[in-house]
């Protein structure tokens, strides 16, 4: 039975009325009853699968979204009916929602923390109005200082600030080669370098000389030339051949096209249907800061309007929290009257602007020397009180950002380099200024990401919500935000079919008598992971020089053959030093390949992707490791397309299995017909995607079940043919769960089913689309691919934030993988907030002491206890805590 009953509170003067489900039945959910108080923070906890977001979004707030939608738009209910409702019998009780998700999938660059928050349209008022302009330069819109905007943007790189480059070096790796030995490593392959070579002897080149000894003149032609000339060509000539060829008037074999080396790559690149070709070209490719702007995006005429001596771009780029000292100075001195503005801030601003170039050089985009701007001294005391008014409200929107430990961003910094929790809790910041009060604001996880420390301001944020008359329901694992909760509702008592009831409803306290519940025993105290005793290491690494983002010439050692946990506050420089320089650097010693990873697809990613600059050494005895591992939290697919079946190869030998009946082999049916990606046993309709999109007028468009093929994303055809009395559909419908046993007897089906239970994802569907799976449960997807390979102890892991997302019993059942995986000869090396989880490692290593360029240093290393006892640094204080 569902714990039920009214809420056991004293009563205000005033009650507000319950939120009442009745009969919710959406994915696992078992029928069940629940009432909550309204105008309260509610949790719902609860292990990975167990239904938490099945309640929360699945059904509370999508049933709120679909009563806005009638409500807005009647035409829509017909779309809204094929979108589908949720499975409850009634809700009562229920505000407007707000849902505040973790991002899955994918997202835009032309995104940013400006446009996310909103701020960047007042900096861009602030510019257009209360800018220094050059004397002869008239006044600029709003829209003139945006990137995105075709009067804005850089013409030569369309506002985003990166091209592409096609360097030398990467063309021709090997110089001592002559054209004939394909010296260009670009070019392509087969016939098609064969002519271009031909083409070159043509028009008077020699291809046999050694690349190095050719004239810098022509290497230049060869390889930069825009022009296309076509003419006629003698076949396999040398150049002396070639000329005595012509002398001779022997007839050409054919006519030629000659396309210049970088320009096949950039056309190739931005043209090819294949992703092969794409792939093989991308090689050659290198992404540079745009030499128009310097990465400032804008073009020109915007960039000669300066604020406080920057201009829009530099301000841009300064940190939130250097972003408010600047206003501050600017209110203050309006307050003091113009002739103290001027004095007062003069000094002050000027060594500000100093370290804004300092960091804006050092960042590695090339730093233009601003144009010398005169201040205008006598500025009108009406502009400096509109520059009052903007600074005082900018600051007033910087304040609850930079309270969430979120200072160390800047407006530039584009969404796709912001991890999931970075992007919610600016999401949940700007809606503390939105004013918005009645509705009921539905989280993920808020705390993701988040170091304890900073986890006090959350718990302010939320308040501050509520306290303006707004609900909270909030899917959460923090134990400390459970014990802030007004009501708590525990939801399990285990993963999809063993899940979906609600174990307990109430205020915090109440849970404690909850015996079915997993929560309790960590919220209780009673759980928790072994003592462990601190492993010795094998070996060290030792890098030196780190130069990454907020990392600038840091050394640190890193222990091999043990398990080592960084930690840090939020911006501290965590992932920069663990996903991003150690992989780089060890793939580059061990002369592997980068992990494999799904190539963006848009080129406009791929320039996001990459940032400036990243350089270190490494030293140190790497016998033994043959292989890094990157498993991070990126989706593992930005389409519907890639699945978990997909994902970790199980579904080619599932597909064999159908193409190997009898009835398939009758019909001619090969493997690949059992496929949704390839044409062939897919249903046309959707292209085997299951779904269609359908546009809605001024709403947002959503995906709708396909009407041919119902979701299954296959022909009919296809579907008659059945491996043990199932087709291909219903098998990707399956449970890993239900999976297991079914597939009994095909060991590396098998194999790929038991990695996925062992990281508590037993409740995902086959095929569950990659669009589907938050940031942790891909991360876990990507663990469970590698758990299913054969353990040869040569592998340093590196993983980013693994237990985000995770209950308590979950984080424990993962850290027991990583610990099996140390005790089988490989290395694991993990960031982690969770400082239950770092007291379990073998090493510490504590970066800080501050977010961006407070902080990038190592505070404090060593074994869990060895850093909780120098009592430096943010995380020992939490540390020691967990270890007593
Ligand atoms: P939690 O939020 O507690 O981790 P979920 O509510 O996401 O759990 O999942 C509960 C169950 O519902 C799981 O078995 C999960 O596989 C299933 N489920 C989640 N999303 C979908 C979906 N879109 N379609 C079908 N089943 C789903
Ligand atoms: P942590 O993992 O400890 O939260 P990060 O390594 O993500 O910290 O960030 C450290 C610093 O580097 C921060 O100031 C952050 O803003 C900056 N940073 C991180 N990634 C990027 C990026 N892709 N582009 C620019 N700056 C970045
Ligand atoms: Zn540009
Ligand atoms: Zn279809």
């Amino acid at each position: 039975m569902p714990a039920e009953g009214s809420p056991d509170r004293s009563e205000p003067a005033y009650v507000q009325p319950d939120v009442r489900v009745r009969g919710a039945r959406e994915h696992n959910l078992k029928d069940v009853d629940l009432t909550v108080p309204r105008d309260a923070t509610v949790i719902f906890t609860g292990v990975s699968g167990s239904g938490k977001s099945s309640l929360a979004f699945g059904t509370l707030y999508a049933e709120s979204q679909r009563r806005y939608l009638e409500s807005v738009a009647p035409y829509a209910r017909r779309l809204i009916d094929q979108a589908g409702t949720p499975d409850v019998d009634s809700i009562t009780g229920m505000p407007p929602a707000v849902a505040l998700q973790q991002q899955r999938g994918g997202r835009s660059t032309r995104s940013s923390v400006g446009s996310i928050t909103t701020l960047s349209s007042l900096v861009r008022m602030l510019y257009s109005r209360t800018g220094d302009y050059p004397a002869d330069q008239p006044m600029l819109y709003a829209e003139d200082f945006s990137p995105n905007t075709v009067q804005g943007a850089c013409p030569q790189c369309h506002g985003i600030g990166r091209v592409f480059e096609v360097p030398e070096r990467k063309m021709v790796p090997d110089p001592s080669l002559t054209i004939r030995e394909r010296a260009i490593a670009s070019w392509p392959t087969a016939w098609h370098g064969h002519q271009l070579r031909d083409v070159l002897v043509a028009l008077g080149y020699d291809v046999d000389v050694p690349w190095k000894d050719l004239p810098k003149k022509d290497r230049n032609w060869i390889l930069y030339t825009e022009e296309t000339p076509f003419v006629p060509v003698h076949s396999r000539l040398s150049l002396a051949e070639a000329r005595a060829a012509i002398k001779a008037g022997e007839e050409p074999t054919y006519q030629g096209t000659y396309v210049g080396a970088r320009k096949y790559v950039l056309d190739t690149f931005a043209n090819t249907k294949s992703a092969s070709m794409k792939h093989r070209v991308a090689q050659f490719l290198d992404v540079a800061t745009c030499p128009a702007c310097h990465g400032k995006r804008l073009n020109p005429e915007p960039l000669t309007v300066t604020f406080e001596g920057l201009d829009i771009a530099e301000f841009s780029q300064l940190p939130l929290r250097e972003m408010r000292e600047l206003l501050e100075g600017v209110v203050d001195g309006a307050a003091d009257g113009p002739a103290a503005r001027k004095s007062g801030t003069g000094l002050d601003a000027a060594v500000r602007r100093d370290a804004t170039k300092r960091r804006v050089a050092a960042g590695g985009s090339a730093h233009t020397a601003a144009p010398d701007v005169r201040r205008t001294p006598n500025q009108s005391a009406e502009k400096q009180a509109a520059a009052a008014r903007l600074a005082a409200e900018l600051i007033d929107r910087l304040r609850p950002i930079i309270d969430l430990g979120l200072g160390y961003l800047s407006l530039g910094r584009t969404t796709p380099t912001l991890s999931g929790g970075e992007l919610q809790r600016l999401r949940l910041a700007t809606q503390l200024t939105s004013e918005l009060f009645g509705v009921v604001y539905v989280l993920d996880e808020p705390s993701a990401g988040l170091h304890p420390q900073d986890v006090t301001a959350l718990l302010g944020i939320l308040d501050g919500l509520k306290r303006r008359g707004n609900s909270l329901f909030v899917v959460e694992h923090s134990v400390e935000v459970m014990r802030h909760a007004d009501w708590l509702v525990d939801i399990g008592p285990g993963a999809g079919e063993h899940g979906g009831r609600i174990l307990y409803s109430g205020p915090t306290a109440g849970l404690a008598q909850v015996e079915e519940s997993v929560t309790r025993g960590y919220l209780f105290g009673a759980s928790g992971l072994p003592a462990h005793t601190p492993r010795d290491p094998s070996g060290w690494l030792q890098l030196t020089g780190v130069t990454r983002n907020n990392l600038r010439d840091l050394s640190v050692s890193i222990p091999m053959g043990v398990f080592t946990i960084v930690t840090g506050v939020s911006g501290s420089g965590k992932s920069s030093l663990v996903s991003q320089v150690l992989p780089a650097l060890l793939s580059e010693r061990l002369g592997s390949t980068a992990p494999v990873d799904d190539s963006p697809e848009d080129n406009e990613a791929l320039l996001a992707d990459s940032p400036d600059r990243l350089e270190g050494d490494l030293e140190g005895d790497l016998t033994g490791v043959r292989r890094v591992v990157s498993i991070d939290q990126k989706p593992i697919g930005r389409t519907p397309r890639s699945n978990v079946a997909t994902y970790t190869g199980l579904f080619d030998h599932v597909r064999k299995r159908f193409a190997q009946t009898p009835e398939a082999k009758a019909r001619g049916y090969q493997a690949g017909r059992f496929s949704f990606n390839v044409k062939g046993g897919r249903c046309p309709t959707c292209e085997g995607e299951g779904s269609v999109m359908v546009e809605l007028l001024f709403l947002p468009s959503v995906y709708t079940e396909c009407p041919d093929c119902h979701g299954t994303r296959y022909k009919d055809s296809t579907l008659q043919i059945t491996w043990r009395e199932k087709n291909i559909a219903e098998i990707l419908a399956m449970s890993v769960e239900e999976a297991h046993p079914f597939f009994d007897g095909e060991q590396e089906v098998q194999r790929s089913l038991s990695a996925l239970i062992d990281v508590g994802l037993d409740y995902l569907r086959l095929g569950q689309p990659a669009t589907e799976l938050s940031g942790g449960e891909a991360q876990r997807v990507k663990l469970a691919s590698e758990l299913q390979r054969a353990q040869r102890g040569d592998t340093l892991y590196v993983l980013d934030e693994p237990t985000s997302g995770l209950h308590c019993a979950d984080a424990d059942r993962l850290v027991a993988h990583l610990q099996s995986l140390v005790d089988a000869g490989n290395t694991v090396v993990a960031v982690e907030l969770d400082m239950r989880v770092a007291s379990a490692a073998d090493y510490l290593i504590d970066l800080g002491p501050g977010a961006g360029d407070a902080g990038g240093t190592v505070v404090a290393s060593g074994t869990p206890q060895q850093v909780a006892d120098a009592e430096v640094g943010a995380s020992a204080p939490y540390l020691a805590d967990a270890l007593l």
